[in-house]
Formats: C-alpha cells, structure tokens, sequence
C-alpha cells in the first residue's frame, strides 16, 4: 500500500463547515430563544412526558447515520420541552441551580476545546488552580491550600472522608485497607440533618455508615454541639477511635447552619479532621449580610461546595477545598503509573496533576464555566442574587403566616421554607403529598417535599435568580385553593 498516498480525510468532521456553522448559528439561537422564554416564566415549569415523546427515542442502535438536523429535531421538539425546568422561575424543587446564559456559553467553549484535566501542563489546568485560589481566599485558607472540581458535594464530601481517613490512620490504610476492629473503630459525627451523603461516603471509604453518629439537632436545626461533645467522650472511653467532625453550613431540608466555630473548636480540643458540608450554604460568604452565619468555615480542614446550586453554574461543578495539599496529596497521589510519568519542560510537566487529588484521571473543563462565571458576574453580584433569595424566602414567609389556612414546619435560615395546608393531623399528609402533585402538574410551580420531625411538608427551596413575588403569589394561592377542596373531599 502507498501510504503516503492514502490520504484519509476525516470521517467525523463536515465537509462543509459552511453549512455546519449555519447550524451551529441556529441551535445556539434557539437556544437563547428558550432561555429568554423561560427567564419571562413563559410556558410550565415541568411537564408530564406523554409516552409518545418518551418513545420517540428508543430505536436500535444507530449503524447508519442521520442528519444533524434531525438529530437537533428531537431534541428540539421532544428533550427540552420536557426538563425538569429548573431554569424555569417557578422551579423550587430540590436544591437546584437555574444556570446562566454566560454558563452555557462558557459550557460550548470549553466543549470545543475538549480538554482533559486529569493533568498534563497547560492552561486549562492553570484555570482551575486559578479558581482554587479564589476560593482559599474567599475562605481565607492558607495559600498552600489545594482544591479540586469534582461532580458534586456527594463526590466532595466522600473526598474530605478519605482525607481524614488517611490522615487517621496514616498511608498504610491505602494498601493494607480499614480494619474496623470492633471496639475500636473509626468514628466520625454530624448532624441528624447531615445529607445522606455523608453517611454513604463512610460506606463507600470502607468505614460503615453505623460509624457515623447522627446527633440531634436543636430548635433552629443547628447540631446540639454539647451532645456531640458528649458522643464523642463516650466513643473515646470505650477506646473507639473518633477521627472526624462534618458540619453542615445550610442543611438540605431545611437549610439550617450548625454552629461552625463550636464545631471547630470541638475538632480542635480532640485533634479530629473538620470537614464542612457547605453544598450550597457555604457561598453565603459572598453575602454580606449572610456571610456571619457560617463564621467558623474558615477553620475547617475541608470543605465541600456546588458552584452548580447557589452560583448557577451549569451542571455538574461541584468542589472540594483541602486545607492542607499535603493531606490531600496523601490520600490520593500514586507514584506508581509508569505512563503518567512527569517529565520537567515537556508536556507532562506541572505536578502535582489534578488526578493526584482525586479518585478521577480523566476529568473535564469545570472550572472555565466557574472562572468565567466569577469573571462575568463578579462575587458582589453573585452574593446579593444569594441574598435575593433569601429575602424572596423571608416574603414566602409572610404570606404563609399571614393565612391561618397554611402552617410554617421549620424555621427560615435561609432560602428554603417548608409549609403546609392545614388539615387534620390523620389526612395532612395525604392532603399535602396531593396537593404537591397537583402543584407540579400544574407547570405553576414547583416546589418538592420533605419531612419535618417526621411529618410531611411542601419544600420550596428558592434558589432560581429568576424568581420573582409572582411566583410566589401564585404558589401560594394555588395551595389554598386546591388545599380548601382536596380537604373538603377527604375530611
Ligand atoms: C446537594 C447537597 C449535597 C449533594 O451534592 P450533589 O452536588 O448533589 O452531589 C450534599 N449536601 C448538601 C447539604 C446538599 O445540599
């Protein structure tokens, strides 16, 4: 074969650029189309899925290939009109981010750059180093601090237990395994309004989640630091061996803050890892009005933070801040790849990589949509759309305790107010549980559930930066409404 006259043109680019970039126009202006739609609140905030556009995609496994367009086509017509719409200002479901314009734009960017951040010397790299800086700042962390973009606080808070696994039980632990000798075990404590997270994290680090102590928490939802004090004495006497404190900096539920510096010193006077599960809450520091609530963050040896919820990056960017590189560098660098080899000046330069911070090698551009999202917006702009939210909760507040129809279930720390249609103890929970399906069905809005001291409550979590006292307004007479008949009918 004539090799140098084989000359093979790319199977997988376009021979027409042209045409492609006509395309790309398009789907792009489409796209702000759909986003200026939604920002206005226009159509519903979520769907149903009739069965004929769930279908409309399962085929065989494509041998031949079809059109862009029509490719574009299903997606146009039968993926985005029915997401979860949390973009949408009536979306109060969950903990979820609404995303921005500029998000989605650095999102194509650094698609079209598809690189990869496992490590390696180049810029993309220096973005997210640079990023790591900001926040050592913004948490006021030493400058040999380190950080790493991950999925998300599950993926964090899983990379702060194994952080202080290490540090607990020295590297050996990374090849000879846990022993979780009974009588002598790893233990660790949170909240009882901790996220699952934490708990699935032990399970995961070979720890068990029984080794996680649940401690009550008090009327405004913060931990009893007094009775995690006496858990961990209790543990110690019985010669098991404490080695971690989470604190929760804005609880999933109902966004509740346990008090960071108690919590901190508690870790200190027992030389325990302080790790903080700051998903969303911990960005509260860019509030100044918010920023006191979680004083004490800056003492934390890790924290776990979502740019994707509370800064609106587009999914996933989620974030882990190590006090010590060291420490994160223990638990994750492996000498041992013969082809991941650093060689100084060439490409492999500029260790340590990300991938010696981290269980991933492979990993995407995160940080330039966070970089640029920092850049665009600015942390004065991003804290005041934080405190926004918090004012549209303290208004969602007042009109729920201003009709007797309707019950307040937790105290408002933040962003997220939990409520109810009042009805007989025996139906509420059938009342309400309608109701929310009702709600969501309706495309007015959307709020989720949750349980309160067992019982069930309609969750708004009011993260969008496009909520508006509409919204609101219609959510709530919606409720009373609909609440006033459904307890008609089960009463
Ligand atoms: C959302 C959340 C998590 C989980 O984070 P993911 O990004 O969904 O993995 C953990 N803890 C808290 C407090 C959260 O709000």
């Amino acid at each position: 074969m004539d090799i140098a006259n084989n000359d093979w043109e790319s199977l997988l680019d376009p021979k027409d650029w042209g045409a492609l970039r006509e395309q790309g126009h398009s789907m792009l202006d489409d796209m702000f189309s759909y986003l200026q739609r939604v920002s206005a609140g226009s159509g519903p905030v979520w769907q149903p899925i009739p069965a004929d556009v769930r279908h409309s995609i399962h085929e065989p496994l494509p041998v031949s290939p079809c059109t862009l367009d029509q490719a574009y086509g299903l997606f146009r017509d039968n993926v985005l009109p029915f997401s979860v719409g949390n973009a949408h200002p009536g979306f109060m479901g969950w903990v979820h981010g609404a995303g921005t314009p500029v998000g989605m734009l650095a999102e194509m960017l650094a698609a079209g750059l598809n690189s990869n951040l496992g490590g390696r010397d180049h810029m993309p790299v220096e973005v997210e180093r640079q990023v790591v800086r900001w926040m050592s700042q913004l948490f006021a962390f030493p400058s040999e601090a380190s950080g790493l973009f991950v999925t998300g606080s599950s993926m964090a808070n899983l990379i702060g237990v194994l952080i202080a696994r290490t540090r607990a039980c020295g590297g050996s632990v990374r090849t000879q395994g846990v022993s979780q000798q009974p009588g002598k075990e790893l233990v660790a404590y949170a909240s009882k309004g901790a996220h699952g997270c934490i708990a699935r994290a032990m399970d995961m680090a070979g720890l068990g989640s029984a080794n996680l102590r649940l401690i009550e928490q008090g009327g405004d939802g913060a931990v009893d630091v007094q009775a995690m004090r006496q858990a961990i004495q209790l543990d110690l006497k019985a010669d098991r061996r404490a080695f971690l404190i989470v604190g929760t900096a804005g609880s999933v539920d109902s966004g509740a803050i346990d008090n960071l510096r108690d919590l901190a010193d508690l870790a200190a006077e027992n030389n325990l890892h302080y790790h903080v599960d700051g998903a969303f809450g911990a960005l509260c520091v860019l509030a100044p009005d918010l920023a006191h609530k979680v004083d004490g963050i800056e003492r934390a040896d890790s924290i776990a933070m979502d740019f994707h919820k509370w800064m609106h990056v587009p999914y996933d960017a989620g974030f882990v801040l190590v006090r010590s590189a060291d420490s994160q560098l223990a638990a994750f660098a492996d000498a041992n790849q013969s082809y991941l080899a650093r060689e100084p000046g060439g490409m492999s330069d500029g260790s340590p990589w990300p991938c010696d911070l981290g269980p991933d090698l492979s990993r995407g551009f995160r940080a330039l949509k966070t970089w640029m999202t920092l850049k665009v917006y600015g942390t004065q702009r991003l804290g005041q759309a934080i405190s926004e939210s918090c004012e549209r909760a303290r208004y969602l507040t007042q009109l729920i305790r201003s009709c007797d129809e309707l019950e307040l279930m937790a105290p408002v720390s933040l962003n997220i107010v939990c409520f109810r249609y009042r009805s007989a103890e025996a139906i509420s929970e059938r009342v309400n549980s309608c109701l929310l399906l009702a709600l969501q069905r309706s495309g007015i809005a959307a709020p989720s559930s949750t349980r309160i001291s067992g019982r069930y409550a309609i969750r708004a979590a009011l993260f969008n930066h496009r909520t508006s006292r509409m919204q609101l307004e219609s959510l709530i007479d919606f409720v009373v409404i609909q609440g006033r008949s459904l307890n008609k009918g089960r009463a």
